[in-house]
Formats: structure tokens, C-alpha cells, sequence
């Protein structure tokens, strides 16, 4: 078994409230500098600046998976993360069929860039990715299997934007089996309320927006193999 340090909840400038500096190329060299072994890229409802994201994680020799912080219909954020790059592309043209049709006001959100790994800005995303999706909470988990990634209900002790928040409970049919909480301290008090919750993995990253929020080595998963199909594996909670 490897012990990763890990960040999988890391947004770019390509997420209305990810900052300028939030460069692919940016976002990599702080990994490589906090000496992470795992990353993904998880702006709102896009996966678009995943190809330049991969490729510079390539160059560095970090783990990197394609991701979303997907929006549901219930505005509750769940990330959804991949192994493969065309899984991750293929499930962003969907939810760009979902999200609703409302033009980016750049000078309210910000901008919304699109970029290779030289920093070249090659493109825009037209519609506010911030907004809810039309997609359902109860949908994604098979969402999820039939683009092969998997979900991960994100900072569920927020009181907004989450599944308890927006939802105020785990639906009785869940699936998912790891969460991820904004603060590690919440476990118990989560668990207590939420007996679902208790036979769940758990992990803990940064939702940063700026450079500085990435995490440090310190949050680590147990996987079997240095590769992102392992990382998949254990988010859905198998060899536990
Ligand atoms: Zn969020
Ligand atoms: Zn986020």
C-alpha cells in the first residue's frame, strides 16, 4: 500500500471565482513545490482546462486526475473526478447541455478562460458555470457509472452549497461511498447524525481558489497502485 498526499479539489481561472493566477501551469508548480503525489482540477461545472492541467502534471511527475465541482439541480457541489481524460470531457459536453442558458457577465463574476499550458487563453465558456445545474442529486451516481468516474459529495459540513446543507439529509438510497469535509474535526459530529456517513471514506482538500490555499502534504490515501484508477478505487470505497 502507498501512503499519497493528495489535493483533489482545486479550482482554476477558468471558474468565475478562481483567481488570475490560477493558471493550469500555476496550479502545477505549487503541487510540485508542496511536493503533493495527487491532484485534480475541479472548477464549477467544466472540465475544460483539463487537458493543459494533465499535461503539465505529466511533465512534473504528479498523479493528476480530471475533475468537476459539479452543481446539481439542488445546488448541492459534488465533485466528480475521472481517470480518463475523454471520460472527463465526454461528461463536460453533458453537463454543459445542462447548465442553464445564462450568458457569463464578466464584470460581475469575473472572467471564465479557458488554457493551454504556455498560458495562451484559447477559449471562453460562454454560459455562468456558477449557477445550478439541471441535473439531480440522485442522478449523478449513475451519471457517474455511465461516464466511469466517480462522485464525492463535496464539503458536506458547509452550510451551503452542500448535501446536508441543501438537502439536509443523505437520501436513503445513496450510493457514494467517500464524502469530503472542509474541516477533518467534523467527522464525529457528522457520523452522529449521519449513520450513513460513518462506513464512508472521507478526505480533505483545499477548494482553493488562490495559490496560497493549496494544500500541504498532509492529508494521505491508502492505495494500492500509483495510478488514477486506484485513486478511483478508493474513493468508491473498494479494498477497504
Ligand atoms: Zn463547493
Ligand atoms: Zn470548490
Amino acid at each position: 500500500m502507498i501512503h499519497a498526499t493528495y489535493d483533489l479539489h482545486i479550482h482554476s481561472c477558468l471558474s468565475p471565482c478562481g483567481e488570475d493566477e490560477m493558471t493550469p501551469s500555476n496550479i502545477v508548480a505549487m503541487a510540485a513545490l508542496k511536493d503533493l503525489d495527487i491532484i485534480a482540477l475541479t472548477d464549477h461545472n467544466s472540465c475544460k482546462n483539463c487537458p493543459a492541467f494533465l499535461e503539465l502534471a505529466r511533465e512534473q511527475g504528479i498523479l493528476a486526475l480530471p475533475g468537476m465541482e459539479l452543481t446539481t439541480e439542488e445546488e448541492v457541489h459534488v465533485l466528480c473526478l475521472f481517470a480518463e481524460l475523454s471520460d472527463a470531457l465526454h461528461f463536460d459536453d453533458y453537463v454543459y447541455e445542462h447548465l442553464q442558458p445564462v450568458p457569463l457577465r464578466e464584470d460581475i463574476f469575473g472572467k471564465q478562460d479557458i488554457m493551454d499550458k504556455e498560458e495562451n487563453i484559447t477559449g471562453h465558456v460562454g454560459l455562468l458555470l456558477i449557477n445550478a445545474t439541471t441535473i439531480h442529486f440522485e442522478n449523478v451516481y449513475g451519471l457517474m457509472e455511465q461516464f466511469h468516474g466517480v462522485m464525492v459529495p463535496a464539503h458536506i459540513d458547509k452550510s451551503s452549497n452542500s448535501l446536508l446543507s441543501n438537502l439536509g439529509f443523505v437520501p436513503g438510497d445513496s450510493r457514494f461511498r467517500t464524502y469530503e469535509l472542509a474541516d477533518a474535526g467534523k467527522r464525529a459530529a457528522i457520523t452522529e447524525k449521519n449513520p450513513y456517513c460513518a462506513d464512508c471514506r472521507v478526505v480533505v482538500n483545499s477548494d482553493a481558489h488562490r495559490l496560497e490555499q493549496i494544500s500541504e502534504p498532509v492529508e494521505t490515501m491508502e492505495i494500492e497502485q500509483m495510478n488514477a484508477a486506484a485513486v478511483l478505487d478508493f474513493l468508491k470505497g473498494i479494498h477497504r
